[in-house]
């Protein structure tokens, strides 16, 4: 039993122990740190709750443990080292790859991370860095679709780091950040300060690096900031939604840098990692569901982990709001028969909204004419009609001029791989949304 499922079944045995509210105060941000023999080390969120916990509750809480490893338990408590950082603002589901933020948010952890076959070479690769930063795999270059946890292995990676020295310089930046910095500091004649910023670093984690894709001037700085770096064992962790070769107009040197230490990519979880990664958010948000309603709700979304994150989220707060407990016959009901996000908006909306934005007829829109100008707004109306109106793509077909489904359907998909990487579409998709919503 790993650690997550056993705190998991613990708190099923606790919560009528200790009672609703004392169990939200003092159990659900506490966490198993480690269970090495018959000591298990729990880490809580405060110095008040730990003093609590093992005051009121040692005895319980050992017991419980003892009732399901079925062998004598030594409990004791420490508490979380996190660095107090505010919260990122949640992203937006059209800006899955643009966190901005340039420090660490604690809530990514390697703890929190879940194992499984789609991503224990990469796990293994940031537990070798975290153990020996600089000096095993440098870069580590880690790289995969979206919502795999690329970002969150990375923070894992930087937060684990910044616990053993407090005192590192830890930078974290997504791509766009440091672009961002690398023009102002041109604009503002402060190159060297920027130098001094990035340079300095005893770690930098630079999270999507596509985006430099083109971009000449700070490619050409970060490559010197690279050489540096390394020159003097700093570590360097990199993210990327693809493998470097399959960046375009990235340069051959950097490209050759980024292959010169480690290169991993994570792949798409499995359906038992699926189950495990929701059983550990509902943990944090302090849900307890049945095994069946997480297996349940793994298989009825082939979505990446964003996504279903968003699902789970999106479900708990609806069963909420109607006071009924998540349980995974409430959750199978929901599943069969999901509302509408906005009943109010239709097709024809969404086919007003796309031609005004867009300045097209309608009958440009569903017509035959085959140009750039057309096809793009054409495949983002096949994009929101069936993913945000859940339409059939032949009924989506019907709509746009008589198009066979799998136009439709080939359309559709263009669009979502293109808002993964692409950042003129994810904006215009907010822009239309935002549009048709109003
Ligand atoms: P990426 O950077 O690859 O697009 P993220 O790291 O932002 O993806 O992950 C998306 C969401 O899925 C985050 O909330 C993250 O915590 C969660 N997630 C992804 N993989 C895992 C995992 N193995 N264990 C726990 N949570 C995960
Ligand atoms: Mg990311």
């Amino acid at each position: 039993m790993d650690n997550l499922r056993l705190w998991h079944k613990f708190l099923q045995l606790i919560k009528p122990l200790a009672g609703a509210d004392n169990f939200k105060a003092y159990f659900i941000k506490t966490t198993v740190k480690s269970y090495v023999g018959d000591k298990i080390i729990l880490s809580t969120p405060s110095a008040f709750i730990k003093e609590t916990l093992q005051q009121k509750y040692k005895e319980i809480i050992a017991d419980t443990f003892e009732k399901l490893l079925d062998k004598k338990i030594n409990v004791e408590f420490i508490v979380k080292e996190v660095d107090k950082q505010p919260e990122t603002n949640d992203e937006d589901f059209f800006q899955p790859a643009q966190r901005q933020t340039s420090y660490l948010n604690p809530k990514y952890s390697l703890e929190n991370f879940v194992v499984g076959p789609s991503n224990n070479v990469a796990y293994a690769a940031a537990l070798a860095v975290v153990t020996s930063p600089g000096a095993s795999y440098n870069p580590l270059f880690i790289y995969g679709g979206t919502g795999v946890g690329k970002t969150h292995l990375m923070l894992g990676i930087g937060n684990a780091i910044l616990s053993k020295k407090p005192h590192g310089k830890i930078i974290y930046c997504s791509s766009e950040k440091f672009m961002n910095d690398y023009v102002e500091a041109i604009q503002t004649h402060k190159m060297g300060d920027l130098r001094k910023k990035y340079r300095s670093s005893d770690v930098l984690l630079v999270d999507d690096i596509q985006f430099f894709s083109g971009r000449e001037g700070t490619q050409e700085e970060f490559f010197h900031t690279f050489n540096e770096l390394i020159g003097k064992n700093s570590q360097i962790v990199l993210t990327s939604d693809r493998s470097p070769n399959e960046i375009a107009k990235i340069e051959d040197r950097l490209k050759s840098r980024f292959a010169g230490g480690l290169m991993i990519d994570i792949q798409q979880p499995d359906f038992d990692t699926r189950v495990a990664i929701l059983r550990a958010k509902c943990l944090e948000q302090g849900v307890i569901l049945e095994e069946e309603a997480l297996q349940l709700l793994a298989s009825s979304f082939d979505t990446n982990i964003r996504e279903l994150e968003g699902k789970l989220v999106g479900i708990l707060q609806m069963l909420k709001t109607q006071n009924l407990p998540p349980t995974t016959e409430n959750i199978g009901r929901y599943l069969q028969s999901p509302p509408k996000n906005n009943p109010k908006v239709d097709s024809k909306q969404v086919l007003a909204t796309v031609c005004g934005y867009f300045n097209l007829t309608q009958k440009e829109l569903a017509g035959s004419k085959r140009q750039k100008e057309l096809v793009l707004p054409r495949h983002i109306t096949m994009f929101i009609l069936s993913e945000h109106l859940k339409m059939t793509v032949e009924r989506i077909g019907q709509i746009l001029g008589g198009r066979d489904h799998t136009t439709v359907m080939h359309g559709r998909d263009k669009i979502k791989k293109l808002v993964a990487t692409d950042r003129e579409v994810q904006r215009m998709l907010i822009e239309i949304k935002n549009r048709i919503t109003n």
